[in-house]
């Protein structure tokens, strides 16, 4: 049994829908089904759910909010009246956002959580119905009847441990199931949502608790690429991905799924496929637990599954003569941090200095003289310097921890494009190795590890 889940894209029109109808229809297995709210029809318009956001803020504000809502129904409405349903779906929708308006506000994110779940919920329904249309065995499934049981901070909600036990029973049901991504039920029954973009988390939960083969995730792209298409044109595809290695490009902001999403298929170990409802041929790429090592490759093309790349870092290098012999340096440093809530990101070091690598945003002047005066007077250091504009490039593969002269190439090619390298980590993971270098050097510097590493010569 496969759990496929759709996002906004994939349901945002009638046409979507039948899109995604086709592709539940051409595969018996793919019969737990987990949909989020309609998303953007074009570039400019507003998700169901940013329109749901405002409706309530409007009802929280006024105490009406006729002009939202009827937005909202619409929205429906188009859908269902070109899927050739009956106005009776419309009206009971415009029925459960109304009574969602009238639930007690006192609570203000319980409040807010209860309308942003009507997207889903609603739009959950509605595929059903048209399933049925055709008739096919189709049903909405209750998120609270099942049992997706969650803890009550609203916005943000955690997956209850239970929940995986309730679900289970899932699998033992006929027909095609539809369930709303993005919200389940405290234990004291009422709605909360997970963090924006949280569907994908429903269906790795669901996955995870049937035990399914596979994670589909369908969106609007044919596959995760090697390096961003905004910094290189038409990169190649991954095929392929480790959990690993996902993790470790995610630390420069190579970002595939919301992160949490891969908690629960991840522990399970069930294979993630993210796919493209526009073009269901294409394979997608795969994120597996593991890679048989015989595919990867030891040296050449394919060592580097991906390349990733982020700015707005910034460092604070510190030096001092025998800094190696001093016990509790960086036990005294990394307080230093702790009281002024700053959290790093890395921290390589010599025999007598030490850099710390920020988020620079958490680094304001006042915070960097407060910080640089305590390490001076307390640490009795050297030398200290901050320095800003800097971006973070990861390149990431399996394969790195069997090749040979993988630092070489990429050191190289960075050298040929002119690029100063501030830092090389190559830390305590064997698949990844990260490069410091100036924000302004970014396109050059992805552009020429991808030459180096994707491209034949
Ligand atoms: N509809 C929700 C959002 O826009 C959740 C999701 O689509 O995954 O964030």
């Amino acid at each position: 049994m496969k759990v496929s889940k759709f996002g906004g894209s994939s349901v945002a029109t009638a046409e979507q829908i039948k899109k995604v109808c086709n592709i539940i229809l051409s595969d018996p297995e793919r019969r737990l089904i987990v949909v989020s709210a309609p998303g953007k029809r074009f570039k400019n318009d507003t998700k169901v759910t940013d329109l749901l956001i405002a409706c309530a803020q409007q009802y929280l504000t006024y105490k009406s909010a006729e002009k939202e809502l009827n937005l909202i129904v619409e929205r429906y409405a188009e859908i269902a009246q070109e899927l050739a349903l009956s106005e009776e779906i419309v009206q009971t929708i415009a029925a459960d956002l109304r009574s969602r308006l009238e639930t007690d506000t006192s609570n203000k994110e319980k409040f807010m959580d209860t309308l942003k779940a009507a997207g889903e919920d609603n739009c959950a329904k509605l595929v059903a119905q048209y399933l049925c249309s055709l008739g096919v065995e189709a049903y909405y499934i209750n998120p609270k009847e099942a049992g997706l049981l969650l803890s009550n901070e609203y916005g943000n909600a955690q997956v209850l441990p239970e929940s995986y036990e309730n679900l289970k029973a899932l699998k033992n049901k006929t027909g095609i199931m539809i369930f709303p991504g993005f919200f389940g039920y405290t234990p004291e029954g009422d709605v909360v949502t997970f963090p924006r973009g949280g569907s994908d988390i429903t269906g790795s939960i669901l996955a995870a608790a049937i035990g399914a083969d596979i994670y589909e995730n369908f969106t609007d792209v044919d596959s995760v690429f090697v390096a961003n298409p905004n910094i290189v044109p038409n990169p190649k595809s991954i095929e392929r991905l480790t959990y690993r290695e996902m993790r470790e490009l995610s630390y420069a902001g190579f970002s595939v799924l919301q992160e949490e999403t891969l908690v629960p298929v991840y522990r399970a170990g069930i294979p993630v496929n993210i796919r493209n409802t526009n073009n269901p041929s294409a394979p997608g790429t795969m994120i597996v637990p593991n890679r048989q090592i015989a595919d990867v490759p030891v040296t050449g093309i394919g060592t580097v599954s991906g390349i990733a790349s982020d700015d707005g870092f910034c460092s604070i290098y510190i030096s001092k003569y025998l800094m190696n012999r001093e016990i509790g340096f960086g036990r005294k440093l990394l307080q230093i941090l702790e009281d002024e809530g700053l959290s790093y990101e890395h921290m390589p070091s010599g025999i007598d200095n030490i850099s710390i690598i920020l988020d620079e945003s958490q680094l304001d002047h006042d915070t960097e003289v407060r910080v640089v005066e305590r390490i001076k007077s307390e640490l009795q250091v050297d030398d200290i310097a901050v320095e800003r504009n800097l971006a973070l490039i990861i390149i990431v593969g399996e394969g790195m921890s069997r090749a040979v002269g993988v630092a070489a190439k990429a050191t190289r090619a960075l050298a040929r494009a002119g690029v100063n390298l501030e830092m090389i980590n190559q830390g305590s993971s064997e698949i990844s190795m990260m490069f410091g270098i100036k924000s302004e050097d970014i396109v050059k510097a992805v552009r020429a590890l991808y030459q180096e590493f994707f491209e034949e010569k």
